[in-house]
């Protein structure tokens, strides 16, 4: 009750969630206080959760924040909410994100843009959450749940975590199951959780990950007991610096963050290492190639028939063409453009070939650092702190760029944690980020806290 009072309040103005399941939220709290009683409950028994509207909820509006998927409730639920119903938790409703989570500012969104809880000091000018998951952080950082679900292909866990001082873990590919998450781009696609505490961020990522027959990417390792890693000590464990994340206008205070937070690890008793991920630049334009080919063959399933949006026309194709016209907003049809153009005969071996090489590049880069002996690579999380809308509308490959901490984590399916780390001159929340070993989570926990 008390979250769906603070909600009601907090909503109008932030635009977080986009559709609010109360009554639900009331029956599986009923549900949760008749098993405390009974003495039984799992882990997450009670706690009041928000859910991207990435994720399929049984019977409850499921539209990837996208006009095309008008109406669509699925009759089915994804394997990582119904773990989390299974441990107990409760939830609240769906959170706004970018359209198809294409996107770094939760400007795309069908449902008009989430607002930033967050202020510079002495301003009212709103600003961004980041995205795609800014309904996630921000429902999360303005008390409306106490943690929500959300996917990051290239940043979007990470960044909006990062941008509203919230903790955000994207797990190693395969960790989570896919299954009954609308799908961006398979092969990148990873859901993770954003809380207010890493020891919460610990215990819901427990629940989250599974192996699952449904989606044969995952991965059957067992799961451990990740709130355990908070505690453990960081003596003797090595931390690399890759020199290649000291990009050319790197605002100052970002630069100090880092070095704040390889003093820490230090002072800690971690050993800092300096390391080279050659490929790092390549990254960025290498991730929105591959990227958009995987959404334009992921979103030609939206034609019209099957979900959601129908726009009648003359004939088949022109239905198509009208629906997906109407349906799909303008930077979702940016990718779409983009995907099929690298994806087609002529240009096939030239960018998406090519980028799919970069890719294993970047890959082995990690492995070298990796196997190198080091443990965990510490870098900034974004290149700067919280933006106002529209200071990079018009100009896609811009807003790209805030990504550019994020993606190679992506495309070598490595865990990747944003944890606050302390505030910009304005006041406003900046994030670490902390690049794991394949299924190296744990080690993340212990160096997050
Ligand atoms: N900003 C990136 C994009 O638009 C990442 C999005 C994401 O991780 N879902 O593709």
């Amino acid at each position: 009750t008390a979250y769906l009072s603070a909600i009601e309040t907090a909503n109008p103005a932030i635009n977080a969630y986009v559709a609010v399941t109360a009554d639900r939220a009331l029956e599986m709290a009923k549900r949760s206080d008749e098993r405390l009683a009974r003495g039984e409950g799992g882990a997450l028994e009670g706690i009041p959760l928000g859910v991207k509207d990435l994720f399929a909820t049984e019977g409850v509006h499921t539209q990837a924040c996208s006009h095309i998927l008008d109406g669509f409730k699925p009759p089915y639920e994804s394997t990582v909410t119904a773990n989390l119903w299974a441990d107990g938790a409760v939830m609240l409703g769906k959170l706004n994100m970018d359209e198809f989570a294409m996107g770094s500012s939760n400007e795309t969104s069908y449902y008009g843009n989430v607002v930033n809880p967050w202020r510079r000091e002495g301003s009212t000018e709103a600003l961004v959450p980041g995205g795609s998951s800014g309904g996630s952080a921000a429902a999360v950082a303005a008390f409306m749940c106490a943690g929500a679900t959300a996917t990051d292909t290239g940043g979007s866990i990470r960044q909006p975590a990062a941008l509203t001082g919230t903790v955000g873990m994207k797990p190693t590919y395969g960790r989570c199951s896919r299954w009954g998450v609308v799908a961006y781009a398979s092969s990148l696609d990873q859901a993770g959780p954003i809380t207010r505490t890493l020891r919460d961020n610990a215990i819901m990522m427990r629940s989250m990950a599974s192996v699952d027959a449904k989606d044969t990417t995952s991965v059957d390792l067992p799961v451990p007991d990740y709130e355990a890693a908070i505690g453990r000590s960081v003596k003797g464990l090595r931390i690399g610096i890759p020199a290649e994340y000291r990009v050319d206008g790197l605002p100052a205070e970002i630069d100090a963050l880092w070095q704040q937070g390889i003093d820490w690890l230090k002072a800690a008793g971690a050993e800092i290492v300096e390391i080279s991920l050659p490929h790092t630049k390549y990254a960025l334009p290498a991730y929105y190639i591959v990227a958009p080919a995987e959404a334009s063959s992921n979103l030609a399933r939206y034609d019209g028939v099957r979900y959601g949006l129908r726009v009648p026309g003359e004939d088949i194709a022109d239905m198509y063409e009208n629906t997906r016209a109407a349906g799909f907003g303008s930077e979702v049809k940016r990718r779409i453009l983009i995907g099929t153009y690298v994806l087609s005969a002529g240009y096939y071996d030239a960018y998406y070939l090519r980028a799919q090489k970069v890719r294993t590049l970047i890959k082995r880069d990690f492995d070298e650092a990796f196997n190198a002996g080091v443990d965990a690579i510490l870098t900034p999380a974004t290149p700067d702190a919280a933006f106002a809308p529209g200071a990079f509308s018009g100009d896609p490959v811009q807003m790209y760029l805030n990504d550019v901490f994020t993606v190679t984590v992506n495309m070598a399916g490595l865990p990747g944690l944003a944890v606050p780390a302390g505030l910009n001159s304005a006041g406003l929340p900046l994030g670490l980020q902390l690049i794991g070993r394949p299924f190296g989570e744990e080690t993340l926990y212990t160096l997050g806290n």
